[in-house]
Order: structure tokens, then sequence, then C-alpha cells
């Protein structure tokens, strides 16, 4: 469960090709991170992954099941980005709770998930407040937690952090990192940020205008990076 195939991926947003023939494969339970550039396609192939966006050329397939063609309620992915919008006349519990509930789960069912996500989360004392009486980092939290719910069998992140301030942006990263312990999903998660790649990835993904630069763990693309591109990218010294 939760392996996740990329052979030969474009995208053409008309006469513009943004993807180039992306080649990936993602092990289940594995968290890796794209990087690269603003405008370097990272959200373009998330979305892609995740059935929001069509794929011009080849094909994606999750646990062995070609998805290319698939809606994204079909592919049993939950995606988290940087704007989440939470029901402001919702409490925090019938935000976790909403999708559940609209696929028709009897409320002790849903309300269980949410108790479960809560606990994960450190959301319990949190579940009767409006939105509007939480920190930015527990709204955030709250958005994680209403993908959780669904038990999905993998996780897309498209920079879910970059709204929020330095100090929060650090405590979040460590309970992205800790959720990944605790779940043991597999986790595809964008960013620009150094920092997040180099600590939350098993394996980095470097894009360059719609190409791989690079594959490998943080240790491997630190020590030998492909390229200049990678090596400035990362940081390290060639
Ligand atoms: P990133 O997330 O790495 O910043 P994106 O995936 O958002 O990059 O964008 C990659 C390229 O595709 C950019 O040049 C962007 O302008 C272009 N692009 C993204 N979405 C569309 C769209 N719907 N129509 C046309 N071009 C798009
Ligand atoms: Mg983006």
């Amino acid at each position: 469960m939760g392996s996740i195939t990329l052979n030969g991926v474009e995208k053409w947003f008309g006469d513009v090709q943004v993807i180039k023939g992306i080649d990936l494969e993602i092990k289940d339970g594995e968290f890796v991170v794209f990087v690269g550039p603003s405008g370097c396609g990272k959200s373009t192939l998330l979305r892609m992954i995740g059935g929001l966006e069509d794929t011009s050329r080849g094909a994606i397939e999750i646990d062995g099941a070609n998805v290319t063609d698939q809606p994204p309620s079909k592919r049993g992915l939950a995606m988290v980005f940087q704007s989440y919008a939470l029901y402001p006349h919702m409490s925090v519990a019938e935000n976790m709770g909403f999708s559940l509930k609209m696929a028709g789960a009897p409320q002790e069912d849903w309300r269980a998930k949410v108790d479960e996500a809560a606990d994960i989360l450190k959301l319990q004392s949190f579940l009767d407040r409006r939105p509007k009486d939480l920190s930015g980092g527990q709204r955030q939290r709250v958005a994680i937690g209403r993908s959780i719910v669904r038990d999905p069998t993998a996780f897309l992140f498209d920079e879910p952090l970059s709204n929020l301030d330095a100090a929060l942006r650090v405590e979040m990263r460590l309970e992205i990192a800790r959720l990944h312990r605790n779940l043991q999903r597999t986790m595809i998660y964008v960013t620009h940020d150094q920092v997040e790649a180099m600590t939350l990835a098993d394996r980095i993904v470097v894009l360059e205008y719609g190409k791989i630069a690079q594959v490998g763990t943080p240790r491997e693309l630190y020590e030998k990076p492909a390229n200049l591109f990678v090596a400035q990218f990362i940081g390290s010294p060639k």
C-alpha cells in the first residue's frame, strides 16, 4: 500500500511543456521531497499525481494500478496545501469529520476517527472550538487532521508551511516528521525550502525546469551533487 510510480510523465500547457519525461518510483512509506526553484513544475507534478491536473503523456501508478485517468476521489490520496479553507461556522471536530459525514459515515464512526486524528495531532482540547479561535499552527493541524481521518494511502503536501512565521514553521516541520513516524504512510512534500527538504526527506527529487536534475538521499545530494544546479540548490560545496 502506498507505492507510487511515474513512467515518462509529461505535462503541456498549450505549447509549453512544463513537465518533461519524469520517471520515479516512490516506495510505500517513503518521505519524498520535491524541491526546486519557483516555476520548475513542483506543484504541477504533485497535482498530476493527485489527479487535479491531467497527464499529457506517460502513466501514473498507485500500488501497481494505472490511475492516470482516474479522478482524485479514486486515488485514495490526501492533499494538504498552503492555503487551507476551514468552515468558519463548524467546530474543529466537525471540520475534521466533514468529508466522512458527507460520505455517509454515522456520527459515532466519524467522531471516533476525528478523536484518533486529534490524538495524533494534539488537538484533543480544541475540538469544540471554531477555527477563528485557533492559532495559525493549530489551523494547519486541523487541515492535516481533515486528511488523516480519510485514512489515505499517501499524503501530498504542497508547501504547507509557507504561510506560517519562521518559529511556527519549525514547530510544524517537526510535527510533520512526527506524523510520518507515527503513520508510516507515503508522503510527497513540495517545498522550495532547503532546510525542510534536508531534514524531512528520505529522498529528495531536485527539479530543474520540469526535469529531474537528481534524486537521492539528503546525504547523497549534499556529498555528491550531480551538477552545479543541485550543488547551489542544496547549498553544498561543489
Ligand atoms: P512550482 O510549483 O515549482 O513553482 P508550477 O508547477 O506551479 O511550479 O509551474 C510550472 C510552470 O507551469 C510555470 O511556468 C507555470 O507558469 C506553468 N503553469 C502552471 N499552471 C499553469 C496553467 N494552469 N496554465 C499554464 N501554465 C501553467
Ligand atoms: Mg508551487
